[in-house]
């Protein structure tokens, strides 16, 4: 695809929920005619085929980088929206907002747009942006080394067949997230269980959970949303609940004909729609921090209409939260509490104890006979990159840098892994707002960046160590200051409690920081 300035400006103008433009045409136009004067455009791999990988291919062709390859494990595109197909399985971010700013869909059918509308909208960008070529499937990037000479990095790559080889690239980015690879606890016995086993990320179509006595380890923000479609066919249902959740209603409706028909004919009344969600959300942050007003009232509430539910058969234990609202993900639902009451589905709060080939036990000595276990119990968020091997300068594994937990500038560098990006890295999660609006911001900055490499002749950019110690200080003095560092346990934090996972701030602020490279804060090398 062929694409000028004037197309470039239209597609990274998103409005505020967009990434940042200020200044980015005339880097654009500096970088175009660097590329025309004979300036060697960078070889790019992307690593994984989600919302970043798609996001950033799609932004980096618009900006003229005709080089991007995307490798991804799976054989096709859209990340966790094509992992996560449990039923019910749906976002609880408004879809107008769950998109990005350039690629805006007028015709989303509900407000919470169920998991395969998602998937086909993020199928339809690939036609709708001409990229297909940049994709490698059942391709999986198994290392990643920084070579000082060539000032390249040599990536692992292995097929589903099993073949290995190198390939050699200017700038890698990762877009692996932080939610691929599902957790599945250590229990006791659970390889004796002679019933049926699946995670809910990887859930078994093919196994009918008609009649049966099914049990659910791990209650969050998945099975919030699969309970209550196992509990219409099941014959029983028990939910091993270790923490309680703040469930709020989820007020989900279609959207009328009229008004899909209203935002495809008059596009800023979309915009608008979606700006409106986004502030909304925003606002929601006030939530987040630690002892709020708000957060308080919200916990008081929340504990005295649930009480009443205890008169029916429900345990104070399994309905209330005794931690404060938001210490992990606020979850919204409008069938969860009637599930919970309905005769044949058991909350049971005793811990998990080990698993026998015919069922569950719990710390009470109890053992509850089941067909089939589904784990709930999300994923292995804090180890970021883990199964890929990153080498940069002298030799530095990655892992041994992010030993203590992992670190970014801005979510997106490392000190030492020049040219080495990633998207919704650490501390990029949110806990109130759309996170593709995050990747947006990273990706607007990634682009600059690589556009002034460019631009100033450099081989690739290594955030300065210094700038990195600032940025993670001031990131974990402001999670201090978060509910998240409360006593709850959540997939935000490692085990020793550094949060690793969520931003601390207003989104707005970390748009702020990502619309322009402070280029002070990176050694451009070779320039
Ligand atoms: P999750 O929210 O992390 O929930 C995992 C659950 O498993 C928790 O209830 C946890 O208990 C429990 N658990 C973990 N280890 C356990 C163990 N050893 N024994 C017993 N219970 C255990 O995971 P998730 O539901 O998959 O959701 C993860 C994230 O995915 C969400 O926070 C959200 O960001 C994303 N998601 C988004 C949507 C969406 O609509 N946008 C939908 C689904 C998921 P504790 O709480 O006690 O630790």
């Amino acid at each position: 695809m062929s694409v000028n300035s004037t197309d470039y400006r239209r597609a990274v103008s998103g409005g505020v929920t967009g990434a940042a433009v200020a200044g980015r045409v005339q880097l654009d136009r500096a970088c175009r005619e660097a590329l025309t004067d004979g300036a060697r455009a960078p070889r790019v791999a992307v690593l994984g085929a989600g919302a970043g990988g798609i996001c950033a291919t799609i932004q980096l062709r618009l900006a003229g980088f005709g080089s991007v390859t995307v490798f991804e494990k799976s054989d096709g595109v859209g990340g966790t929206w094509r992992d996560n197909t449990y039923p019910g399985a749906a976002c609880d971010v408004p879809s107008h907002l769950y998109s990005f700013s350039f690629a805006s869909k007028p015709d989303w059918s509900r407000k919470f747009a169920p998991q395969p509308e998602i998937l086909e909208y993020f199928e339809s960008l690939v036609d709708e942006y001409d990229i297909g070529d940049a994709f490698r499937f059942r391709t999986e990037v198994t290392d990643a080394t920084w070579d000082e000479r060539a000032g390249r990095w040599i990536l692992g790559l292995r097929d589903a067949e099993g073949s290995r080889t190198r390939e050699e690239f200017d700038v890698v980015v990762s877009a692996l997230g932080q939610l691929n690879r599902p957790h599945v606890p250590d229990i006791p016995g659970l390889d004796t269980f002679e019933g049926t086993v699946f995670h809910s990320a990887r859930w078994d179509h093919g196994h009918d959970l008609r009649g049966e006595r099914v049990g659910v380890v791990g209650i969050g923000a998945s099975a919030i949303q699969f309970v209550p479609r196992v509990a219409e066919s099941a014959r029983s249902l028990v939910l091993f609940q270790r923490s309680a959740n703040y469930v709020a209603p989820r007020k989900d409706r279609p959207y009328p004909a009229w008004m899909r028909s209203l935002f495809t004919r008059v596009p800023v009344l979309q915009r608008l729609y979606r700006e409106s969600i986004y502030w909304r959300l925003e606002a929601r942050f006030n939530i987040m921090r630690r002892d709020s007003r708000l957060g308080r009232v919200l916990q008081q509430q929340f504990a005295k209409q649930l009480r009443p539910l205890t008169r029916r058969g429900l345990t104070e234990e399994a309905l209330i939260p005794d931690y404060p609202p938001g210490c992990k993900r606020i979850l919204i639902a409008d069938d969860w509490y009637p599930t919970l009451l309905a005769p044949h589905v058991e909350v049971v709060t005793d811990g998990v104890e080990r698993v026998t080939p015919t069922g569950v036990v719990t710390a009470d000595g109890t053992e509850r006979h089941l067909d089939t276990i589904i784990f709930g119990t999300g994923f292995r968020s804090t180890e970021f990159l883990s199964p890929v091997a990153v080498t940069g300068r002298d030799g530095v594994g990655l892992d041994d840098v992010w030993r203590d937990g992992a670190r970014a500038y801005l979510g997106l560098a490392v000190p030492g892994f020049p040219n080495f990006f990633m998207l919704y890295g650490p501390n990029t999660n949110l806990g109130h707002n759309s996170i593709l609006f995050m990747i947006e911001q990273q990706v607007g900055y990634l682009v600059q960046l690589l556009q002034q490499e460019v631009v100033r002749g450099a081989r690739a950019a290594d955030v300065r160590t210094a700038a990195a110690g600032r940025f993670d200080d001031e990131v974990q003095a402001a999670a201090a200051g978060t509910v998240w560092a409360e006593g709850c346990s959540s997939w935000y934090k490692t085990e020793d409690g550094r949060i690793t996972n969520n931003w601390t701030g207003h989104t707005t602020s970390y748009r702020r920081r990502l619309a322009r490279p402070d280029l002070s804060d990176w050694e451009l090398l070779g320039a």
